[in-house]
């Protein structure tokens, strides 16, 4: 079968949702993995290295939603949507905080989770390429965007593809003040509609991995400014 859009892993424990979202997927040229529990979830992950990961939040077995997002984030860079029946401040917050790309709250049209996954996927792999391969100094934090990595004095730090995204785009716009819609354009993509808070859960998630090392000021009534 023609997979062009590589592997997509569901974890959904209701099978009527599961189904319908990976027959949208496959019509749209992937392949999809479907698992009902988180521990077969991150079995698959592991094996297949997805190119996406949709999540539950609530499911059944010990490792939920966000205990897989979590355990994602420790090893790598596949994107994460969140699908959640909670339409939940919290929730959501604690999603994005965890790692995931995106969140999408159900019930939720085939359409929309398509889009959503495209806009994901059309920024993970345009977002390295189109930065030029540069070492940006910043603070006492170095941001290097050929290898994707960021380095304090302390040593290397793991970031969230969205976090490493965002602290690069804010990088290349040293000393230059940024509102929240400019960020959401410049790292999530125009057209990425959603809550502009969600650069606010960003910032305060490289504030604590970075901390006084990276010069991450919030310009009040516009946005945030680095250096
Ligand atoms: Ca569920």
């Amino acid at each position: 079968m023609e997979t062009p859009n590589g592997t997509v892993v569901v974890i959904e424990d209701d099978h009527h949702i599961s189904d319908l979202v990976a027959m949208y997927l496959r019509r749209d040229g992937f392949r999809v993995l479907q698992s009902d529990d988180g521990e077969s979830g991150l079995d698959h992950i592991e094996r297949e290295q997805p190119r996406l990961v949709i999540i539950d939040i609530g499911l059944a077995g010990e490792i939920d939603g966000f205990e897989v997002c979590r355990r994602l984030r420790k090893t790598g860079e596949i994107p994460v949507i969140i699908l959640s029946a909670r339409d939940e401040e919290f929730d959501r917050i604690l999603g994005l905080e965890l790692g995931a790309d995106d969140y999408v709250t159900k019930p939720f049209s085939a359409r929309e989770l398509l889009a959503r996954i495209h806009a994901i996927l059309r920024r993970s792999s345009v977002s390295a390429p189109s930065l030029s391969p540069a070492i940006h100094a910043v603070g006492l934090v170095e941001v290097d965007t050929a290898r994707r990595e960021v380095r304090t004095p302390a040593g290397s730090v793991a970031l969230t593809t969205r976090e490493f995204d965002l602290l690069a785009y804010l990088a290349t716009n040293l000393g230059i003040a940024l509102s929240r819609r400019q960020l959401l354009d410049g790292v999530w993509g125009e057209g990425w509609y959603g809550d502009e808070r969600t650069v606010d859960v960003h910032v305060r998630q490289l504030r604590k991995k970075l901390g006084d090392d990276l010069p991450l000021i919030t310009v009040w009534g516009v946005g945030y400014r680095l250096g």
